[in-house]
């Protein structure tokens, strides 16, 4: 029995492709990009902010920005070549889902699958985070960890977060399964928030903007359960964000609730754009074992013992300033088959790494998420993973 999904269907699978890595699949440099959007239709903002610097072009001006236009379309690739993978490996995912599944074993495909598709190799190219599969009222941050054994179940609301680098370029986007149709209304709430925010982004969007079509999006749908209708509200302590160089959160943070926030975006910026749609507070906490982590590159040096030493160099070798997750150190066995927990206890309390553990809305809510990796062009924005599903 096939349990229907809350996503668009895909009926032209080739299950060929997934052992396919993208650069075999096409012609360097000739990713497939995504739907570009005119820099008219960008946004309908007057807003510009301050006079447009003109200078006379000197030679050595014009070499610059051939220079800059080159690396803007190498990066460019780059990202196209993320996004590809996304589309290919969520579209395996989105068929291999189902009740009774381990979420260890959904999430081991799932990082497989991308690992074949990007060409994983150190830190040239491969997964860029742990594969989030945050469950009902938990929002993000959420993978298994050795020896969890719980199993996806059909009134779960599951949000499936992945991302995957090449040269450091990431591409982050998520979407949200449910296998019981009362939740549509949800999950309907989280995309027209996500499109709502790709809609009034571009150069000069200013993110109070953003953020207020994000909420209003979102607050116009509500959800009925057992004859009771629940409000759906943003989760305001949630954002969209920028993505850097081997960073996924570059600094600037994307608001998805009304707020004075007087930034926005620029030509030539990266942009992670999700958001929240939450039947519980609109507001997510620390909750539970964590999973995820990264380095602080900004920490001060401190003496080590020397399995602390061995695992921080390993982390260093391996992920760099990009996330990781316990059941990613645990393949690459850093203390030669010892336990390294404690190492990692002692990197975490010296300020070394950095924990992010899962976020939830209150108990008995249901979170759903969409995300897309957006460029703010000159002439216009592009939606580096926009696929047919969404
Ligand atoms: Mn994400
Ligand atoms: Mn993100």
């Amino acid at each position: 029995m096939s349990i229907p999904i809350s996503l668009g269907s895909h009926t032209n699978l080739t299950p060929s492709t997934w052992t396919t890595p993208i650069e075999d699949q096409f012609d360097v440099s000739s990713f497939p990009s995504g739907p570009e959007i005119p820099v008219a239709q960008q946004y309908s903002s007057s807003f510009r902010p301050g006079q447009q610097v003109s200078y006379r072009q000197t030679e050595d001006a014009a070499d610059l920005e051939r220079i800059l236009a080159e690396t803007r379309q190498e990066k460019l690739s780059c990202f196209r070549q993320g996004a590809e993978v996304h589309r290919q490996t969520r579209r395996f995912a989105q068929n291999l889902i189902r009740p009774g599944m381990l979420f260890s074993e959904f999430v081991e495909k799932i990082d497989e699958c991308n690992r074949r598709l990007i060409g994983a190799n150190g830190l040239d190219a491969g997964l860029a985070f742990p594969c989030g599969v945050s469950v009902n009222n938990c929002a993000a941050h959420w993978t298994p960890n050795k020896g969890d054994n719980r199993v996806i179940k059909v009134d779960d609301v599951i949000k499936v977060d992945f991302g995957l680098h090449v040269k450091g370029n990431v591409i982050d986007s998520a979407f949200t399964v449910a296998f019981n149709h009362s939740f549509d209304p949800l999950l309907d709430a989280a995309r027209a928030g996500t499109e709502a925010a790709l809609k009034t982004s571009g150069v000069d969007a200013r993110f109070s903007e953003i953020g207020a079509a994000v909420q209003e999006a979102i607050e116009s749908f509500e959800l009925e359960v057992n004859g009771k209708v629940k409000p759906i509200v943003p989760i305001r302590n949630l954002s969209g964000h920028l993505v850097d160089d081997y960073r996924v959160h570059g600094g600037k943070s994307v608001p998805i609730v009304k707020c004075a926030d007087s930034n926005y975006m620029r030509e030539g910026e990266f942009y992670a754009l999700e958001t929240f749609a939450s039947t519980g507070k609109g507001r997510v906490v620390d909750d539970g074992e964590c999973s995820h982590y990264m380095l602080n590159p900004n920490a001060p040096f401190t003496d080590l013992n020397p399995s602390a030493r061995s695992l921080l160099s390993c982390i260093k070798k391996n992920f760099g300033t990009l996330a990781w997750s316990r059941k990613w150190v645990d393949r690459l066995d850093p203390l030669k088959g010892k336990t390294w927990l404690m190492a990692l206890r002692t990197l975490v309390q010296k300020g070394l790494v950095e924990e992010y553990p899962p976020l939830s809305d209150v108990t008995g809510s249901h979170v759903a998420q969409f995300e897309h990796t957006l460029f703010i062009g000159a002439t216009g924005k592009e939606v580096l993973t926009r696929g047919d599903d969404y």
